[in-house]
């Protein structure tokens, strides 16, 4: 039988452990989460990053919410291992050298998964070409097009070396590592000694690789001029990708580069790979909905809970589900006891004490303007009002902003002017440096996760997942992950109805408030057996489903090794 071959999972940034600032959010979050599971269930798989030096940026916030981003550099001599291999690679005309450092991922049977993180810091290239593996999301287009060469051709150089037996199939997590088909072509062609593509050779090159798109907005995908992609690249690569048909207005367009050369593509939520195909007119675009690693993000009280009354649930998750036959009690403890966590944590970071008995909402992600974090006030004196009359309530919310996202940071800046007027009657506060060790305190330790996207464009949203583990119920738009995760008062509680694409500002900010109002403050204090109910519910339902062991298993039946692949093969063998 023949080997199974090696899947590349490409992605420019992966978050590994939180102290290794190698992720900004999200996507960084599932690449981790993917990687790890892969170890868990023994996948052939290996991951190929950036080192970012520098990190994605430590996050200062200042009385009144404005931002100050502060490098966040680490030492990977410290903690991981180098290669002896040294890559070339030419960029506009300059030999860059490339090295990686090796962090092996273990799973829970011992397979490793090792991570590729690469490297230009090297005294053979000039200062600049040292940089481009400094800052994560850093620089201007020029810096990120040459990033994007060192991830994709040097990440599949390195591969070439590293594994020059395995047959490999390429996993792109969003499109920045598309240019690694620009290698597999150029390698298509040497072997044919041709120089114009062919369908056939773009065709084998499409056998290796399998895409997955997150960005749900036109704007949000990466694209370069075409001069500056000549400039970069060469006239003969440059040449070569005009060819494939990958530019787009004039411009290289990374996620259609990805599209054209992948024989699989998702989106990573049912409603997302809707609007992905709707985007992407003649792409076959199907649909895995994303998930989280349910060790890494299950909170101490209730892994020993698991432990206890589901043992198996470390190794199948999927065990999750008979969460529902654990005492209620027994929910309510783990959680007051991952709140108390949470709340000591906050005043130790901030001097402020937050009453244990209080409903605790928790909002954090990235901020940026389509995530609207200043939903919950559109009607300061009607949330004063609710938490006066019905009950009292207390927010944490956390984020960054990229440094350039205007947007994003007058989003931080609300929230701290909501604070100060709502300061006599709901305590918010807006926690710092929102990263992997924060994310696991706040999703565990609240009681209520909130999520106001504007719709369409939560591709799926992942923290409201981290929450399910923890028995914390969302109320949240129905967009991305949450309108298959949404069972009304069973699982937690949807803002405003499906209908319509855009969002209405009014009507959601009106829904939420009624839903605070009419069913989740009432029910917290008036039946707290019942909320904890929605809590076990949240663990059993989505937190069986939503976490990435699932998720990879069906990249393995869907994308990776499809069984209508080897159907075919058997034909053709017969
Ligand atoms: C999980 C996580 C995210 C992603 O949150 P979403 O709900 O998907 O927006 C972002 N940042 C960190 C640090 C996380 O842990």
């Amino acid at each position: 039988m023949e080997k199974l071959p090696l899947i590349a999972y490409f992605s420019m940034e992966i978050g590994l452990e939180s102290h290794i600032p190698t992720y900004a959010g999200g996507l960084g979050i599932l690449a981790g989460d993917t990687l790890r599971s892969a170890a868990d269930l023994g996948v052939p798989m290996v991951g190929v990053t950036l080192v970012h030096r520098q990190g994605y940026f430590r996050q200062e916030l200042d009385g009144a919410g404005n931002q100050r981003e502060h490098p966040d550099s680490w030492q990977p001599q410290d903690t991981l291992e180098p290669l002896p291999q040294r890559i070339q690679l030419t960029i506009e005309g300059r030999q860059v050298l490339v090295r990686a450092w090796i962090y092996q991922i273990e799973g829970l049977g011992g397979h490793r998964v090792p991570v590729f993180l690469l490297d230009t810091a090297l005294p053979e290239n000039s200062p600049y070409d040292q940089s481009l593996t400094d800052h994560l999301y850093g620089g201007d287009a020029y810096y990120r097009l040459c990033q994007e060469v060192v991830l994709g051709m040097g990440g599949m150089a390195l591969l070439k070396e590293l594994f020059p037996e395995n047959r490999l199939i390429f996993h792109l997590n969003e499109g920045h590592s598309a240019l690694l088909t620009l290698s597999l072509l150029e390698a298509r062609l040497a072997e044919v000694q041709q120089e114009e593509a062919t369908e056939e050779l773009v065709e084998a090159v499409r056998r290796q690789c399998v895409f997955t798109t997150h960005t749900p907005v036109p704007a949000g995908h990466d694209q370069f001029s075409w001069q500056l992609v000549e400039q970069v690249l060469g006239p003969k690569r440059a040449h070569l990708l005009l060819k494939t048909h990958c530019c787009v207005n004039g411009n290289l367009n990374m996620t259609y580069l990805a599209l054209r050369f992948a024989r699989y593509i998702n989106g990573v939520a049912m409603r997302h790979g809707e609007i992905s195909t709707g985007m992407f007119p003649g792409y076959p675009v199907d649909a895995i909905t994303n998930g989280v690693h349910a060790v890494t993000w299950t909170s101490p009280p209730f892994a020993a809970l698991y432990d206890r009354r589901i043992p198996e649930w470390r190794r199948d998750n999927f065990y999750l589900r008979y969460a529902l036959g654990i005492s209620l009690h027994e929910i309510a403890q783990a959680h007051a006891q991952a709140k108390e966590e949470l709340l000591a944590e906050v005043e130790r970071r901030t001097g402020l004490r937050l009453s244990e008995q209080t409903l605790t909402i928790g909002f954090a992600r990235r901020a940026t303007t389509y995530k609207r974090p200043d939903l919950l006030f559109a009607d300061l004196e009607r949330l004063k009002d609710i938490a006066r009359r019905v009950g009292k309530l207390q927010v944490l919310y956390g984020g960054k902003a990229h440094p350039k996202d205007e947007g994003g940071k007058e989003m931080i800046r609300r929230v701290f002017q909501a604070a100060q007027a709502l300061r006599d009657s709901v305590p918010v506060i807006y926690l710092e440096n929102y990263d992997m060790e924060l994310a696991r305190l706040l999703c565990a330790g609240v009681d209520l996760w909130l999520n106001t996207p504007l719709r369409p464009q939560e591709a799926s949203g992942t923290s409201g997942m981290k929450a399910a583990l923890n028995g914390v119920p969302s109320l949240s738009i129905l967009d991305g992950w949450w309108v298959e995760g949404h069972i009304e008062h069973v699982t937690g509680w949807a803002i405003g109805d499906e209908v319509g694409v855009e969002g209405d500002y009014a009507a959601e900010a009106a829904s939420l408030y009624d839903k605070l109002e009419r069913l989740v403050l009432p029910l917290y204090y008036g039946k707290p057996e019942a909320y904890v109910k929605v809590r076990r519910s949240a663990i059993a339902l989505n937190g069986s489903f939503f976490n990435t062991q699932r998720m990879v298993s069906q990249y393995v039946a869907n994308a990776y090794f499809p069984a209508r692949e080897a159907r075919a093969n058997a034909n053709l063998h017969q």
